[in-house]
């Protein structure tokens, strides 16, 4: 800032106090890049070719959302749906999911929405520890630049890949992990749900349970899956 802009600045904060205004709230410079650098990354990393997932590649599917969300949901990997448009979550699945959003009051403008994967494996397969390895850091970069109160992992396979413990979907559920210090819960995915209805119920449960966390700032019990 040179010393004109400087000036300015001062005059104006003194018309501010005149009109009875005394406090500013600003947001951090990190906060304002978020966005930008959620943007960057993604252009630098849509070439990436770090593991054979990129072989049958489309279209690299980066993330999706709100830059400052609060709320993060994080699932396996990108379908044939989202490798053909770049895009997370918009097949069947990913309309059920903004489903379940609206019926707790939320919008996907207002969370972020990714993937442990950014490629599409082949077939649908589960991406194989070695690819999940590969792509690991692109989801700990996003999450640092997003800083979200709370993640949601969607399936077992999320579950399993990033909590470091083998358990079954239903034991995973009920407990608030922490995954880079972020509380992290676990629930159905979608597409578990489109093949079994029996699963909506418990995931309308962990879906209420999302909607108490977000919308309160009680400090969740959490088990440590770093
Ligand atoms: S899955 Fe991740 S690590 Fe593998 S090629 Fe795609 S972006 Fe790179």
């Amino acid at each position: 800032m040179n010393k004109n802009q400087l000036g300015s600045t001062v005059q104006y904060l003194e018309y501010l106090k005149l009109s009875g205004i005394d406090d500013l709230f600003l947001r951090s410079r990190e906060e304002n890049n978020s966005e930008l650098n959620l943007e960057t990354l993604q252009r630098k990393y849509s070439q990436c070719k770090k593991c054979d997932l990129a072989e049958n590649r489309i279209k690299f599917v980066y993330g999706e959302g709100n830059s400052h969300a609060r709320l993060v949901f994080i699932g396996e990997a990108p379908g044939a749906d989202e490798n053909r448009s770049g895009k997370p979550f918009v097949g069947k699945a990913g309309q059920l999911l903004t489903r379940i959003l609206q019926a707790i009051g939320l919008t996907r403008e207002e969370v972020y929405i990714t993937n442990v994967v950014k490629c599409r494996p082949p077939n649908n397969r589960d991406p194989h520890t070695t690819e999940i390895e590969s792509c690991r850091p692109y989801l700990d970069e996003q999450l640092k630049l997003i800083r979200p109160d709370l993640i949601v992992l969607l399936g077992r396979v999320a579950a399993v890949s990033l909590l470091d413990m083998k358990l079954s979907l239903a034991k995973f559920r009920g407990t608030t992990y922490l995954y880079n210090n972020i509380p992290t819960i676990v629930t159905y995915h979608p597409s578990a749900l489109l093949r079994n209805p029996v699963y909506k119920r418990p995931t309308w449960e962990d879906f209420k349970k999302i909607r108490r966390e977000y919308f309160s700032d009680n400090e969740p019990e959490v088990i440590d899956g770093n």
